[in-house]
């Protein structure tokens, strides 16, 4: 018969069905006379049964580990040994001390049993699986609880001889040890195929029935050959029936410890685990006060202590789904944002170097379009894999969108960075990945790099730049590292970059025109550029104050024109979407080279000084110094503009309002600012603004990026 064949696959069915028609043999024969040697044999050959089944089952089927298919065949093995002996003794000898020869062999196979299954829950669960081992510890810590309860106690205690006690303690003892393993296997992680559930089936019975069995001893009730034997017979075949069973080759199988779920079963079987130490402690104080409270309370301890772990373990669970991407295992793009921005301040704060860097890989959609969507996504995984076997431990790798991934680098130096983006490059090319089947395929990747300080401040300017790098590497033929953006010498990138800019004046005029406020943003760049070079900034503040007031609100024009110009006050929806387009223009002018701070200036024209503005909620000086310049241009012309649904202010009437608002809404030195240069005309007067003269003449060129 072949591996895994029909033949093998039927085995434990022949095998359990002949166990089971033995057992019912067994009880109609009468236990007198010749019948008493007929179940002898019965008994010890179904024991020995299991025993050859299991090594008859490793043979067969080749099971991963099969070391701790070995150790089971022993334990059973010696199990038989000990039926054998004891059977021998008792029903053809008549010998009937105990302890006897046979009890020390009935022990010894319990060691074995716990090697066995501490074996498959390694290589079940490589990792750790803390959820599971708390349930097992539960369950373990209410068995080992009843148990001194009422057998290990009553045992300790009975007036008997020291070796029948050491030996009556043993049984319990060695029973809890295999069940808290037991335990373990049963409710961790991995697969249950029909060998699993053969092999705990075969635990639990003969864990049921050594309990019973104590049990009965110490009431007087036991009989030699009762109904328990029908129990650890049941036990023997299904270990036997689970090594035949074709699934137990892989039972060894890791599997990630992450599909581990809190199901209501489980949840009530826990419920139930720890409300019985107390319903014992309530039980017991009525009939035996003081009898083993210590050993009640320390178990109601435990368990309490298992649950809060439990909780915490659950806890921790649910955090680390959340900032880790289901398919790849790499953290998501929320927690790489948010690791930047940690990042980047700590940076500035220590001065040691940063790197961003975005991987994409090459041609991905005809992987998909070509082998089919479950072959991308194994070529997804393989890339992930990758791409962290070549990081440092530290660094954060996260699955930045579809086939996007990105790195962070605490630390790498802008020398080192080309070898480690080439590294990362050369080990996702350096093999073919499988997918679908025998499918391989050589799969490539383009990246692009950015490094704070020498790329930007900021990090979505660090990310744009990175961005830009890594369209540059696809633009020059893919499997390339491009790193930072093209030099400035480069002509074709200056006129792209100059293009980009005219674009977005262009944007800014388009949202303009929607409002029917022409000039308003051109306005708004002159009067911000007037206060900056007022307040005595520097040549570059004074560039980004009059772009970003030229730009500040290019966002709308992502916003629909029946809610840009709405000619009535807007409802809380389209409220709410209004208020995205400082994160819309910030998104926008980001793209451009050097833009990232007038990009933060333009997000953040509507914080107020008080902190109750949008989007960030930022207070005070924490709000750009040009994003409060424009607060107050913008307001001042709006109020000033003749907008369908509110009332043009008077001059008299606007400055009270910037007054009203100082402060709170403004900054106050600002607004005294404004208020001194609007009552010298230098700013705040529309009509200045009538002719044709084009808002970027007013920002002055500078090298400062
Ligand atoms: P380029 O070299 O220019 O990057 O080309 P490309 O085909 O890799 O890039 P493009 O952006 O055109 O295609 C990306 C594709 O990735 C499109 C999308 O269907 C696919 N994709 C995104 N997420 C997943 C995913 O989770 N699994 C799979 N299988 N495909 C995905
Ligand atoms: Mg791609
Ligand atoms: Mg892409």
């Amino acid at each position: 018969m072949g591996l895994g064949g029909p033949g093998s696959s039927r085995a434990w069915v022949g095998y359990l069905s002949i166990g089971a028609l033995s057992i019912v043999c067994y009880y109609l024969i009468p236990p007198d006379g010749a019948g008493v040697v007929v179940r002898v044999v019965m008994y010890c050959l179904t024991s020995m049964s299991a025993a050859v089944a299991v090594f008859v089952g490793i043979l067969r089927n080749r099971p991963r580990p099969w070391l701790a298919w070995a150790f089971l065949g022993a334990s059973q093995l010696v199990y038989a040994v000990a039926d054998s002996t004891f059977y021998l003794r008792h029903y053809l000898l008549d010998l009937v001390d105990y302890p006897s020869v046979a009890d020390p062999l009935y022990l010894a196979h319990y060691p074995l049993v716990v090697c066995a299954l501490v074996l498959l829950i390694r290589h079940r669960t490589p990792g750790r699986d803390i959820p599971g081992l708390i349930d097992a510890a539960v369950l373990a810590v209410v068995a080992a609880m009843l148990s001194w309860l009422y057998l290990i106690a009553p045992q300790a205690r009975a007036d008997s001889p020291m070796l029948v006690k050491v030996t009556s303690v043993a049984y319990p003892v060695m029973d809890l040890a295999m069940l808290a393993v037991a335990l373990r296997l049963i409710l961790g992680t991995g697969r249950r195929p029909p060998s699993f559930m053969l092999l705990s089936g075969n635990l639990l019975a003969i864990f049921a029935a050594d309990t019973i069995y104590v049990g009965q001893q110490l009431d007087g009730t036991y009989q030699t050959g009762n109904w328990l034997d029908a129990l650890w017979l049941v036990g023997n075949l299904s270990l036997g029936a689970a090594a035949l069973h074709p699934t137990m080759r892989w039972l060894g199988d890791p599997s990630p410890v992450a599909d581990q779920r809190l199901g209501p079963v489980r949840i009530m079987a826990l419920c139930v685990a720890a409300l019985v130490a107390p319903a014992t402690l309530l039980v017991r104080g009525a009939n035996e006060p003081a009898q083993d409270l210590p050993v009640i309370a320390a178990a109601c301890a435990i368990l309490f202590l298992l649950a809060i772990a439990r909780l915490a373990a659950l806890v921790a669970d649910q955090r680390r789904l959340a900032i880790t991407d289901g398919l790849t295992g790499l953290h998501t793009r929320r927690f790489f944002e948010a690791q930047l921005t940690l990042e980047v301040q700590r940076a500035r704060r220590s001065g040691a170097p940063l790197a961003v860097i975005i991987v994409d890989i090459d041609r991905f959609k005809s992987i998909n379009d070509e082998y089919g969507h479950p072959a991308g996504d194994a070529a997804l995984v393989e890339v992930a894999t990758r791409l962290r076997t070549a990081a440092r431990a530290g660094d954060v790798i996260a699955r930045y969108g579809g086939e996007e991934f990105a790195l962070l680098l605490p630390g790498a130096s802008p020398e080192d960075l080309p070898a480690i983006a080439q590294r990362l490059r050369e080990q996702v090319a350096s093999s073919p990945i499988a997918v679908a089947g025998d499918c391989w395929l050589a799969v490539t990747v383009s990246i692009g790099v950015a490094s704070y300080p020498d790329h930007g401040h900021l990090e979505g300017g660090l990310i744009a730049v990175a961005d830009r790098a890594l369209y540059a590497a696809k633009s020059a033929g893919r499997d390339r590292v491009v790193v930072g953006v093209p030099s400035r010498g480069d002509r074709h990138s200056c006129d792209e970059d100059a293009e980009m800019v005219e674009f977005l004046f262009r944007t800014a005029d388009e949202v303009d025109a929607a409002l029917s406020n022409y000039q308003h943003s051109k306005a708004i760049s002159l009067w911000a550029m007037v206060m900056a070079s007022e307040l005595g900034a520097d040549l570059a503040t004074i560039r980004r104050a009059a772009l970003a007031g030229r730009l500040h609100d290019i966002g709308k024009i992502v916003i629909p024109a029946s809610i840009l110009a709405k000619p009535a006050a807007l409802d809380a929806e389209e409220w709410r979407v209004m208020r995205e387009h400082p994160d819309h223009g910030y998104r926008i002018a980001a793209v451009v080279p050097g833009f990232e701070e007038v990009a933060q200036s333009i997000r953040q024209h509507h914080e107020r000084y008080d902190g109750s503005g949008y989007p960030q909620g930022l207070s005070g000086r924490c709000i750009r110094l040009e994003a409060r310049l424009i607060a107050v241009c913008d307001a001042w012309a709006a109020m000033l503009s003749d907008r369908p649904y509110h009332v043009m202010r008077t001059p008299e009437q606007a400055r009270q309002e910037l007054i009203r608002g100082r402060g709170s809404q403004f900054d106050p030195d600002v607004v005294d600012l404004f208020l001194a240069l609007e009552a010298s005309g230098r700013v705040g007067r529309l009509s200045r603004l009538d002719g044709s003269e084009s808002a970027g003449l007013f920002i002055p060129p500078t090298g400062t990026r």
